[in-house]
């Protein structure tokens, strides 16, 4: 998979089709992701992993997150690849500050085998390694750091390496990001309420056109629907001939994206039709698809699976308008969205370092944050240092698995009232499974291999009424819960 993906981002950058998004988001939520993604493995090997991001550094900055934290998870994978003892570090400073924007330094140093100052200079290129001894050892493409140093390139920056043979490298590189005072949430006018307005779904699937009008009519919006780009506009013209016009359009680009990307575009170009407010809800989140939004004048930009409380805040985010510091550039997105209202610290038990990575990357993509232990016995090390709102378990792991875990943490919640809810997850979809994971104390169940819509759905369910009590921690767990 990351040769596959390694070698696809290289050629889009060869033929200079890899396009940045401009979107706010939290520099340090996104740094300290990556930092937690590879957590596992530095522990793994006994290394200390260190994550230092300076007190000066903006809170939210504009620029392309994914890309940015792919370069750090592939300094940082590199930095923990190439190091048998002792710490890696990340640090993020604030290199310069202008009326544009902010010059990041970011350095990832690592006390690793290091690099001999003649291959310095090479390692930068596609396909190279420092020496195939080194290759045969630890394996790799050698296309990460030939990536990595156009993607800095791209987003403004540089990329250098300082190294000395035993003792370890520092990577080091910067990155132009545009600064934002707030979200754009916070930056916009004030709220409005949904009552009364009028609002169109665009949708190819019926069953999703009334699911999203009956939710529609629950928020107090006045809700019509239609089946496509054409009969949109109809509705979209009808409605200013009447004079009751629109507010919200919402294109589920269900089918036919480039339907939907159309659509936005005529409804922009149309100067009768300004004044209404385009949501966008895509079912595959496309790279570069943030800049087409704002191209198109698109508001929101969702992906699905969609959660109702997501949407209708992106809504009423889209609708307050645009503060006059924000300019144009500002589109409504998850990354911007994820209101701590919603995130779960979620701790994931799971042996495969495949499976984790994979369940790890969607529940961050979902603003969740997940802590990451290799069996039964390190999950609950985890559960008597730290509190969280949420276990997924592996129902086979060494050491001590899913099942026996589960009775152990039960057994310590005991007396005190708690009860950390526990989704089990297993590849064996045999009937009385579920049966077995549920009498053995767990509250729900996954089966394996793992969907994104299943995985959201079974570990949201457990998301927390705002405002509602939370007593999740073991007996002897730190009590210092994150800020939900
Ligand atoms: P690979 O997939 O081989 O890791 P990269 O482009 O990421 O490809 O790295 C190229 C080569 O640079 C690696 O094979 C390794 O020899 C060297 N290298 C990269 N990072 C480090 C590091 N932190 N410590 C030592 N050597 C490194």
């Amino acid at each position: 998979m990351t040769i596959l993906n390694d070698i696809l981002d290289f050629s889009k950058m060869e033929a200079g089709r890899l396009e940045l998004d401009a979107i706010p988001f939290k520099l340090r939520d996104n740094v300290e992701g990556a930092t937690t993604l590879l957590a596992v493995g530095a522990y793994e090997k006994g290394l200390e992993l260190l994550c230092d991001v300076a007190a000066e550094v903006p809170e939210v900055v504009v620029g392309d997150p994914t890309r940015l934290r792919q370069v750090v998870v592939n300094l940082l994978g590199n930095a923990i690849k190439f190091t048998e003892k002792g710490e890696v570090e990340v640090r993020v400073e604030t290199e310069s500050r202008d009326k544009e924007g902010v010059c990041l330094h970011i350095a990832i140093r690592d006390t690793g085998i290091g690099i001999p100052p003649e291959k310095q200079r090479h390692i930068f290129d596609a396909f190279t390694q420092a020496d195939m001894g080194t290759t045969r050892q630890y394996g790799g493409t050698g296309l990460g750091l030939a990536i990595a140093s156009r993607l800095v390139e791209m987003m403004g920056g540089r990329i250098w390496v300082e190294s000395l043979v035993g003792l370890g490298s520092t990577f080091h590189f910067t990155v132009r990001l545009g600064t934002a005072e707030r979200t754009p949430e916070e930056s916009r006018g004030p709220a409005v309420s949904l009552t009364g307005l009028r609002a169109l779904v665009v949708d190819q699937n019926a069953a999703s056109r009334r699911i999203l009008e009956s939710l529609f009519s629950r928020w107090g919006l006045r809700a019509t629907s239609a089946q496509g780009a054409e009969a949109a506009l109809s509705v979209l013209h009808e409605a200013k001939r009447s004079g009751d016009l629109f507010r919200v359009v919402l294109i589920a680009a269900q089918v036919s994206e480039t339907d939907g990307f159309a659509l936005a575009e005529q409804i922009h170009h149309n100067p009768e039709m300004g004044g209404v407010t385009v949501v966008m809800l895509t079912s595959a989140g496309q790279r570069g698809d943030a800049a087409r939004c704002r191209r198109l004048g698109v508001e929101a930009y969702l992906t699905k699976p969609l959660r109702q409380e997501e949407l209708r805040e992106a809504i009423q985010t889209a609708l307050r308008g645009r503060g006059p510091e924000t300019g144009s550039s500002f589109l409504v997105t998850r990354h911007s969205l994820s209101g701590p209202s919603r995130k779960l610290r979620i701790l994931l038990a799971e042996d495969n370092r495949v499976s984790q990575q994979l369940a790890a990357r969607l529940l961050e993509k979902r603003g969740h944050s997940v802590v990451v232990a290799g069996n039964g016995r390190e999950a609950m090390m985890a559960l008597g240092k730290q509190s969280f709102d949420l276990v997924l378990m592996d129902v086979e792991m060494p050491e001590m698995d899913g099942l026996e875990a589960t009775a152990a943490i039960r057994e310590k919640e005991k007396g005190s009232g708690t009860h950390v809810p526990i989704v089990a997850m297993t590849a064996q979809a045999m009937t009385g499974d579920r049966e077995r994971c549920l009498a053995g104390g767990m509250d729900d169940y996954i089966p394996k291999p793992i969907r994104k819509e299943d995985l959201y759905e079974k570990v949201e369910q457990f998301v927390p009424e705002p405002n509602a009590p939370v007593a999740t921690d073991l007996p002897g767990a730190a009590t210092n819960r994150p800020d939900s």
